[in-house]
Parts: C-alpha cells; structure tokens; sequence
C-alpha cells in the first residue's frame, strides 16, 4: 500500500541471532521483492554505533542467492541506506521516546506501521516490551512484537512472561516465534498429509507403528553454555521444536488453513498428550573424547558451565497421544549435542504387512519388514519412503529401496531460511506458524512435571562420548516400545 509504512526495530541489533539471522532474511526479503515500498530497519542495542558503523556491521553478514546474483550488490546498498541504528537502554522510556521522533520523520505522514523483533535475553523482554509499547508504539497503524524462545523454562515462569506481556500487548500483537515452524519441510507436512491422498488415510494407529523425532547436532556449546546451563536439551530443542512438529503431525484436519483453526488443532492435539514421565526419558550428557589424535571437550570443560552441572545435552523421550487416532502409538522424540551428525529429521514407522506372500525373501531383518517414510528438515531436505523392491533378475531377491524427493535435485532454487519466512508472516499479520499463549502452556504442562523431578532429584545423566550416537539408554527405552531408531540401521 502506498499509503503505510513498517518501521522494522530490531532490539540487541548488536547481538549474535540478528547478526546471523534477522538482518540477512530482512536482505533476502527486500531482495526478494517481499518487504512493502515504504519500509525502514532500526537497529536498537544499548552499544554505541552510528548508522554508518550499523550499515558496515550488517554488510558484513549479507549474502546472495546461490541462484539469483545478478544486482545483488547494488541491491544491498540500497537495502543498507534504509538501516538505522538507535543507542538506548532496554528499561528506558525516554530512549524509546528518542527512537519514536526518528521513526516518525521516517514515516511522515503516511500510516505507520512498527515490528518489534526482541533479540534479547529473555530477563530485558518485559521492560524492552514495556518501553516499546508505552513510549514507540505506532500511531495510527499496527504494532506487533516477534518474541524469540525461551518462554520461560517451566510452566510457572511461562505463565509469568505472558502474564507481563499481555500487560502491554494484546495476544494479536504477539508473535511467539520458534524458528522450526518456519522451515520448508515442517510446512510441507501439513501440504503431504492433506493434500495427497495416499498419506492421510493411513495417518493413524492402524498403520503407523511408531513415530519419531530426531535433532542431532556434531558439536557442543563451545564456549556458549552459559545459557543453555540454565536450560538444557529438552526446554531448548523438545518441549519447543520437536513437539512443535509433533503438533502439526498428529493434528486432526483443520476446519481451513486460517491460523485459529490450525491453532485449535495443535492445542487439542497437546491436550491429548499425556505428561512426559521420568521412566519414559533417558538424559545423557556429552564426555571428552579422543580421536584421531584430537581431543574433544566434556560439556563440564566449557569454562562457561558449572563443573558439577547435570544439565542434560542429550535427552531422548517416549510420548503418547491419548486419543482415537493415535492411541498406543509411541512418538519418540531424541535430541542431542556433540553427536556423531547435524541432522534434523521426522521417521515414520508403519507396521508390517499381515500375511505378507515375501516374508520368505524378507526373513526376520525388522528393519526390511517397515516401511518408513522419512522427512529430512535439515540439512539436504529431503523426502522418501522405504519400500521393498524386487532385484532385477531371474531369482525373487528383495532389495530396500527408495521412493526418493530430493530437493536439491528436484528444484534448482535455493530454499529461503525459516526466519524469512516468519519476518515476512509478521509483517503480513499472518499468524499461522506463531505460538499461540493456550498452546505454549499446554506444551509446558506436558514437560515441566519430568523436568521439575529430573531436578529434584538431581539424576545423573548418562555420559557419552563426545561425537558419539548418544547414550545406549537410548535404544533400551525405543527397545521398550519394539521400536528401532530409524537413523541407526545400518542402512539408511
Ligand atoms: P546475545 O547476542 O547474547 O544478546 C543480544 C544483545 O542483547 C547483545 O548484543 C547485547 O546488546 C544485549 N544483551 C546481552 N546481554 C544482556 C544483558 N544481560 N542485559 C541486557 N542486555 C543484554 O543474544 P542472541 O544470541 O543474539 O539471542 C537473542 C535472543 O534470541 C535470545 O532471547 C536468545 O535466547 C534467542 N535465540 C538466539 C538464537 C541464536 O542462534 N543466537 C537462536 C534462537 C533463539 P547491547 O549490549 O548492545 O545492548
């Protein structure tokens, strides 16, 4: 519209997450022809820099599509003359008054209309909403705020950090961000259940034996424990993004794509959840290893960690759905860091073919038996699905194979970063992918019973070694279950 205006205010534009993230996908938006005509970026930190000094800053960490180089260089100076930086403290009315009279000579007199990205730590959120909301709201048009992770680390806090926000911001003006919702392959899910017709009918228990939900990163905190100490594996990746996904996976169909509907389901599909308990959770944490002559660190080695923390950086979990759909199905969720890969992954376990004529030619490999459909969000997204196949030939050999969707090889384009994706839904109002505050508190009610124990009663992770899978414990727990961890076979 050529009337309005967004003003985009990036708070902590000095920290690490708008370096790495928020201002390459704004470049890659304007870029991309996605930001409305009239936009300005501010920058706000309590740092001390000029525009000029900002513009070097985000210069340094702008990049072009792989696909798409053309103007790209001309394109970031023009995206670099409409970056701004502001210096103030985040509890400071009077400096958000300041970066309110330069918002405003950015605007004139057209409609205004503000984003707030907080990228901060979470103890500055409420007094940077507080100073933004009473003293740079925008005057005749919209006003959102996109608040990162944590919210909060238990059920209690959680409600603490709504309840402060709310106090400014009506829910509408909210938007929660967990940067998974945001990436291709977790929106794909909702397009290959519910727009094909060969997945959705056999979505359930009666087909699907188990489900699983795999995050593994190849290293450690390195140096940046200090914050994950206070959180660990399962608030930081479990009770956030896996089960994120795990909502949008075992959701009923929603009434239509609108957010609410969608939000409906993701809550009613928590809802249904039974809270996580401790004999269904195996916590690991990470040991020094050696290898190849090169010694790798203990997560206790990071001079930023406590010595004697027990913070789990691996956790693996069993989860149940107590409703029609999915009754007696396992969801099994594993998530860890200085594993043996970086990967981040949805397997889908389907039961074995009763009476099956090949059980001769498949004899008792379990693995041969299962067809398995897996989702690879990251990294080389990919779709396939395990099928037996016969061997060319004269003899009836069966072979493993694969149905396979290989982006890289299906589509030339270079996939958009998921907080491009989210920016762009912030600025376009469009609330499907954001948390919405009944969804948060049912997805903390689920964790914050077996983390409360796992706490009081200081349980001692299961150690492993540093680039290792993980912990043995957890195969006992999927073994529970009859279950394989798909990413283990030796076929993958
Ligand atoms: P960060 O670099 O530690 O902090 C961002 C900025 O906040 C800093 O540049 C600093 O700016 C200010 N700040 C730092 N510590 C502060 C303190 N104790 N009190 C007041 N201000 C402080 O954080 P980040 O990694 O960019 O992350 C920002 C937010 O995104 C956090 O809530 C984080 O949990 C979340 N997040 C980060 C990532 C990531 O990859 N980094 C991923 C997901 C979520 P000034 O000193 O200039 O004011």
């Amino acid at each position: 519209e050529n009337g309005s205006t967004v003003s985009i205010t990036v708070v902590g534009a000095s920290g690490d997450l708008a370096k790495k993230k928020i201002f390459p996908a704004l470049f890659a938006l304007y870029y991309e022809g996605c930001l409305p005509k009239h936009f300005t970026v501010f920058g706000y930190a309590r740092s001390k820099m000029t525009d000029a000094e900002l513009r070097t800053m985000v210069s340094k960490t702008l990049t072009c599509r792989i696909d798409k180089r053309e103007n790209c260089g001309e394109k970031m100076e023009q995206f670099l003359e409409r970056c701004f930086y502001h210096s103030g403290q985040y509890d400071s009315q009077e400096n958000f008054a300041e970066l309110d009279k330069k918002l405003k000579e950015h605007e004139g007199r057209k409609v205004s209309n503000r984003l707030f990205y907080l990228s901060v730590p979470p103890n500055v959120f409420i007094d940077a909403v507080r100073c933004a909301s009473l003293s740079a709201s925008a005057g005749n048009g919209w006003t959102r705020v996109i608040v990162e992770k944590p919210f909060g680390r238990d059920s209690e806090s959680s409600a603490a950090l709504t309840k402060g926000l709310k106090q400014y911001l009506d829910e509408d003006q909210i938007f929660r961000i967990d940067h998974y919702l945001g990436k291709e392959l977790v929106e794909n899910l909702s397009v290959l259940r519910f727009s094909n017709l060969i997945f959705e009918p056999l979505w359930s228990r009666q087909y699907i034996r188990n489900v699983q939900f795999i995050f593994s990163e190849d290293f450690g905190t390195e140096g940046r424990g200090g914050y994950f100490d206070n959180y660990g594996i399962i608030r930081d990746i479990m009770q956030n993004h896996l089960l994120q996904i795990l909502a949008l996976f075992a959701m009923e169909t929603p009434v239509t794509l609108d957010a609410e509907d969608i939000r409906n389901e993701k809550v009613k599909v928590l809802r249904s959840m039974r809270p996580l308990e401790l004999e269904n959770m195996v916590i690991g944490q990470y040991k020094s290893h050696t290898k190849g002559g090169v010694t790798y660190p203990a997560y206790t080695d990071d001079k930023t960690v406590p010595k004697d923390s027990l913070t789990p950086t691996f956790a693996a979990a069993a989860l149940f759905i107590d409703n029609a759909r999915w009754d007696g199905v396992p969801f099994l969720m594993k998530a860890g860091k200085a594993l043996h890969n970086k990967k981040a992954e949805i397997r889908v376990q389907f039961r074995h073919v009763p009476g099956n004529l090949y059980n001769r030619n498949i004899g008792t490999d379990l693995d041969r038996a299962t067809n398995e459909l897996v989702i690879r969000v990251q990294p080389d997204e990919a779709i396939y699905l395990k099928i037996n196949n016969k061997v060319p030939g004269l003899g009836m050999k069966l072979d493993r194979s694969n149905l396979n969707l290989h982006y890289a090889a299906r589509y030339s384009k270079e996939i958009p970063d998921a907080y491009e994706r989210l920016l762009l839904d912030a600025i376009e109002g469009e609330r499907r992918l954001f948390i919405r505050s009944d969804e948060l508190d049912a997805a903390w009610s689920l964790f914050t019973p077996v983390l409360k124990e796992l706490e009081e009663k200081r349980i001692i992770p299961e150690y492993y070694p540093y680039g290792s899978r993980g912990p043995v414990g957890a195969h006992y727990l999927a073994a529970r279950y009859k279950v394989r961890w798909g990413d283990v076979s030796v076929e993958q």
